[in-house]
């Protein structure tokens, strides 16, 4: 049965608002299409956050309607000049580093905790459909062959910059146009171009060459996905000009493509954009070995809204370790199912609003000495994160704290205050609960019962010396 008490409203590019309910297509397949990596070099620290951010959808839309009811597709880019560039450098051959690279990226996403998806498309397996949709956009007066390339003719898309917002003048002004003499318009960009004897190359209709960037999505996404599904998603550095030329060879092609259009923000390091020529430029793998433990990397990811800015910094990693332990702990207490709590959901469904959800699991957390269902709530709601994957990270100091013994030093202490209650001995009855609190044990008294909640500042051995 689909959860669908509460809609999911996500932010679309498209449309600048997340106003509109999102209402799948096919609500028996939900279909989401991410652009993955090129594959030449390790994944650094920023190629880490969409793919958290979009496994956390993916694990919502699986939850709302169903593991079997969603197809997932990110994509490997394996023909790319950076690797070509890798190969000559390196005298290995192409298929050696994108082999290299893809096992990479999957070991340092797995230790992020990031479910594979259903589809992880390699470009050069779908040359073909590639060809297809080039010579389909040719036939239909979007693309014309020139020098062995294919081009996209720009002026014959007339929406053309609607889903970055961008006017085809200000694009033309922008750096990132390529004049080439065998353009037509500066606009125009390559869906083929021709290949030398020492680059990858395919045959096509128009000689030797490969796929320019944009047209693979367009293409994998169609064999994948259909002419329309529901979700694109990828770094905001994407939105032009890839999303923009992709959207603009699919709607030509007759395809309805992507409904909603998502774009996280870029990552930053202590507040500098992450460089090599700053210094501070590390892959997830770095981290990994430094022994920062993967769910502490998606954790920090997760503390900030995908749409902010992220700032990764040395303070936040230590905070999130230090929750992570405890809360690691806690949930090592408990066993049984439950659902994450409805204000964790409501988050969720409110634009991945990651922060707010986060800030419901400290509130389930601090409940923990009287409360079972809230740590079984706790625990759901961090597996819906992905966290609480079995990674080591745990407190022995909070895991201990739960104990038998704990317990009855607290029942003795407790009834002991009670006994001098009775006989009107209060000053005394007050010290043990002023030494309970000096120990950080907060005792709620009810009638003839109490709870009691450890927290933070709770010192075993300090309870051990008011016996
Ligand atoms: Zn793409």
């Amino acid at each position: 049965m689909p959860n669908t008490e509460t809609p999911i409203y996500l932010y679309n590019t498209k449309t600048r608002t997340k106003g509109q309910q999102f209402v799948p297509i096919d609500a028996q397949n939900v279909r989401m299409y991410v652009c993955g990596p090129t594959v030449y070099d390790r994944a650094h620290l920023g190629n880490a956050r969409p793919v958290i951010v979009f496994d956390v959808l993916n694990r919502l839309l699986r939850h709302v309607y169903g593991d079997k009811h969603v197809t997932y597709v990110r994509n490997f880019t394996d023909v790319d000049d950076k690797i070509n560039a890798k190969a000559v450098a390196t005298g290995r051959t192409i298929g050696e580093i994108t082999d290299e690279t893809i096992q990479w990226f999957l070991d340092d996403m797995g230790a992020v905790g990031a479910i594979e998806p259903d589809h992880m498309p390699r470009a050069t397996a779908y040359i073909a459909p590639m060809i297809a949709m080039i010579e389909d956009l040719i036939a239909k007066g979007h693309a014309y062959a020139a020098e062995g390339h294919v081009l996209f003719s720009v002026s014959s898309y007339a929406e053309y910059g609607a889903l970055s917002g961008r006017s085809v003048d200000d694009m033309i002004a922008g750096a990132r146009v390529e004049i080439a003499p065998y353009k037509r318009d500066p606009m125009d960009f390559v869906l083929w171009k021709p290949s030398s004897d020492d680059q990858p190359g395919w045959d096509s209709p128009w000689g030797n060459g490969r796929p320019g960037w944009h047209i693979e999505c367009s293409a994998m996404a169609h064999d994948l996905l259909g002419a329309s599904f529901d979700i694109h998603g990828g770094g905001n550095d994407l939105t032009f000009p890839h999303h923009e030329n992709e959207i603009a060879q699919s709607k030509c092609a007759g395809h309805d493509f992507a409904n909603v259009w998502m774009h996280n923000e870029m990552l930053q390091v202590e507040g500098k954009k992450m460089s090599k020529s700053l210094g501070n430029f590390f892959t997830v793998r770095d981290l990994l070995d430094q022994g920062v433990a993967g769910e502490v990397i998606r954790f920090v990811m997760l503390s900030t809204h995908y749409r902010k800015p992220m700032d990764w910094t040395e303070t936040k990693r230590v905070e999130a370790e230090k929750t992570l332990r405890k809360w690691n702990a806690i949930i090592s207490q408990v066993e049984g199912e439950v659902a994450p709590s409805g204000l964790f959901m409501d988050a969720l469904k409110d634009d991945l609003n990651t922060p707010q959800a986060i800030t419901e699991m400290h509130r389930l957390a601090q409940g923990i000495a009287w409360n079972q269902l809230d740590i079984l709530q706790l625990k759901a709601s961090g597996e819906m994160l992905g966290l609480f994957q079995n990674n080591g990270l745990m407190d022995a100091n909070v895991a201990v704290n739960r104990t038998e013994r704990v317990d009855s030093i607290i029942e003795s202490l407790m009834s002991s205050r009670y006994q001098l209650r009775s006989v009107k001995l209060y000053e005394k009855a007050d010290k043990i609960r002023d030494g309970l609190i000096s120990a950080g044990v907060e005792v709620r008294e009810g009638k003839d019962s109490y709870t009691y909640d450890l927290l933070p500042s709770f010192d075993v051995a300090k309870l051990e010396a008011l016996k």
